[in-house]
């Protein structure tokens, strides 16, 4: 069983612009009942240019769903072009910021300490990160995930402390199943995000381990997320696709009615 509130994250990419990110808002919120979100925390990470329409609509029509960001810089300010700072995300009552996604990294070219930095920053600005890690295929057929899971993990948490990072969001989120279709299998999932936890366990305390909550990503529908979430390491999944579509998103985070 689970202690952890799950957290469900969908995370928009470069999608959508604010009017079609409204009524994204909008029909999600009716989709979703009082139960589901007794149940399940619920975040959007809509693209920089959405954020502003999305809180409105979130604020003004009570809709228990948090703000969430997909990237921000480390810096507080400066010449950056480009690029947003924190505190404008912190400003616009954005609570979860992700961090470290594989496409940053893949396309952007995003180091272990950039991600670093920008956990760093998200927690400065009182807001939570949700840190991404995850191995490639060839990493995977290399019998390399763990290694490679576990140092992306001790280098983002670099001088965290164990306060922030039982408060903080860890989404293991596999390459090879990143939207391409392929769902790592429920055991796959496990094996990883028991993995992180242990080795966050062993770096801070148990307690500390007890309370992270450990996110799946990588090609999540409403069909495989029933077995992911009864994994005992499993607090919820960080969704790319299948959060476009409302009435998919909300059948997913539905999962504990199938
Ligand atoms: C993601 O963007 O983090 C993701 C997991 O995408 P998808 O669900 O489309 O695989």
């Amino acid at each position: 069983m689970n202690k952890r509130k799950p957290l469900v994250s969908g995370n928009w990419k470069m999608n959508l612009n604010h009017f079609e990110a409204i009524q994204l808002v909008q029909k999600l919120s009716y989709a979703l009942t009082k139960d589901d979100v007794e149940a399940v925390d619920v975040s959007i990470h809509p693209p920089f240019t959405d954020i502003r329409s999305v809180q409105t609509v979130l604020e003004a029509d009570k809709i228990p769903i948090s703000l969430g960001a997909q990237n921000c810089h480390w810096e507080a300010s400066g010449a950056f072009t480009g690029e947003v700072a924190p505190d404008m995300l912190a400003k616009l009552n954005v609570e979860y910021v992700i961090v470290g996604h594989s496409e940053r990294r893949a396309i952007f070219g995003e180091t272990n300490e950039m991600i670093n930095a920008k956990v760093k920053a998200v927690f400065k600005n009182e807001m939570i990160p949700i840190l991404c890690l995850g191995e490639n295929l060839e990493q995977r057929e290399a019998g390399e995930a763990e290694s490679h899971v576990t140092s992306e993990l001790t280098a983002g948490l670099d001088g965290i402390t164990g306060e922030q990072v039982s408060s903080m969001v860890v989404a293991y989120e596999p390459v090879w199943a990143i939207g391409t279709g392929v769902t790592a299998s429920a055991e796959q999932a496990q094996e990883m995000c028991a993995l992180i936890r242990q080795t966050i366990s062993k770096k801070y305390k148990s307690s500390v381990g007890d309370s992270v909550r450990i996110q799946y990503g990588g090609s999540v529908k409403p069909g495989t997320m029933p077995e992911l979430m009864q994994q005992a390491d499993i607090d919820g999944a960080l969704i790319g696709g299948v959060s476009l579509s409302a009435e998919d998103f909300a059948h997913t985070i539905q999962y504990r009615l199938r």
